[in-house]
């Protein structure tokens, strides 16, 4: 690609795109908001990195401990990954435990331990989980089916004295969008409090996207870690982590478990996510009542051309994520989503793409809606797949 504005994306042939793939989640405001440009370029004149706290650092991380209640401190780093490989490590370190629970289909980064049965391109390429990982790091991965309480509590009751943390997506968004079924979440809380485990919420993609105080505050269970990235970056390289202070307090320099990074909270990451996150803050509920209407808009109009050209689908949406998966039954967890019909999604994405429309590569993805979706992109886009489904 060559450049984005607004959510169109021009590749170097120069051609253009409607773009749902909207560098798979962080830019909620589209490509290139003039307001996060004009942040970046301004700390970037002011020296790119300092190796100390700036006031932006500070205030992203008060900001981030107001929107999201259970973080009651944060630590910066540069991805996401970052984010949950440290989360890992504290759990690990705060329990004197090894085991970690993750969910099938459920993608945590490019994280060693959490490769194992993981969704995004790790699903997408078919490879291995474990090619590259030793194999006594993946033996500490216990992995349950997404959405069934009955395996997670079967792990505990297996392995429950040695389980660090239960690691997840509170809306998976790695095997397409897969939600959680009611009281899911609920039981791994009750669960983790149970056997003395630490419940870590991946809120990478969901973070400021299912609302402003995430998942977490959208379903109403509170973790004992968060994990970000994405939106809270605006765009640049970041992450971060935080949960409660007794958990935080466990990292050094207060306690033993080490963590740091040179780049961690650097000037154009951290202007960047706090005019973002600023801006949420700013136009509260009306933006995910916005997002969601341009959310149902686009379910709609998808529901009605499939079902014209008589092709089965399930649309899975929440707020601005929606995935289409090709299947006549709802998708609950890793499982069903390999159950869809790949073959029909590898047609249905070239047709797009030669028609402007541009989503992930991939059945195993959401399609992320931003501000700078309008409805008349919304409609164009529903336009063109019923042409490309009718050509089909
Ligand atoms: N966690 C989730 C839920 C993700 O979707 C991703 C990336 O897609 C990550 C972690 C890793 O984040 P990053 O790519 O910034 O390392």
């Amino acid at each position: 690609m060559s450049r984005g504005r607004d959510a169109q994306i021009w590749d170097v042939d120069g051609n253009c795109y409607i773009d749902y793939v909207m560098s798979y989640g962080p830019l909620l405001f589209g490509h290139a908001p003039g307001f996060v440009t004009k942040a970046i370029k301004a700390a970037a004149e002011n020296g790119s990195v300092f190796g100390a706290p700036t006031v932006a650092e500070v205030e992203i991380a008060e900001l981030v401990t107001r929107m999201v209640p259970s973080v009651e401190m944060i630590r910066f780093v540069n991805s996401g990954s970052e984010a949950t490989t440290s989360a890992v490590r504290l759990a690990r370190g705060a329990t004197g435990r090894r085991k970690i629970i993750k969910c099938a289909g459920c993608f945590h980064g490019s994280v060693d331990s959490l490769l194992v049965e993981a969704g995004s391109g790790v699903a997408t390429l078919g490879v291995p989980g474990t090619a590259g990982v030793s194999p006594a790091l993946a033996a500490e991965t216990i992995v349950v089916e997404y959405n069934d309480v009955r395996q997670l509590e079967q792990a505990f009751v297996l392995h429950g004295h040695d389980v660090a943390a239960f690691i997840i997506e509170p809306v998976a968004a790695n095997m397409g969008l897969v939600p959680p079924v009611p009281g899911y979440l609920e039981a791994a809380r009750e669960l983790t409090l149970r056997h003395g485990a630490i419940l870590i919420f991946d809120e990478v993609i969901s973070g400021f996207r299912m609302s402003a105080g995430g998942a977490q505050e959208l379903l109403g269970v509170r973790p004992d870690l968060t994990c970000f990235g994405k939106i809270i970056g605006g765009g640049v390289p970041c992450g971060a982590y935080g949960g409660k202070r007794d958990l935080m307090e466990q990292l050094a320099p207060v306690g033993p478990v080490y963590q740091a990074g040179t780049l961690s909270g650097n000037p154009l990451a951290m202007n960047a996510g706090l005019v973002v996150l600023k801006e949420i803050e700013r136009q509260g509920q009306s933006l995910y009542a916005h997002l969601d209407a341009l959310g149902q808009r686009l379910e709609d109009g998808l529901v009605s051309q499939f079902a014209n050209a008589n092709v089965n689908v399930q649309i899975q949406r929440i707020g601005s994520i929606l995935t289409p998966f090709f299947t006549s039954n709802p998708v609950l967890n890793y499982n069903d989503a390999k159950s869809c019909d790949s073959s029909r999604f590898r047609t249905f994405f070239h047709g797009l793409l030669d028609n402007g429309i541009y989503i992930a590569p991939s059945q195993y993805e959401g399609w992320f809606i931003s501000t700078a979706h309008t409805e008349e992109t919304i409609d164009q886009t529903i336009e063109t797949v019923g042409r490309v489904l009718k050509a089909q």
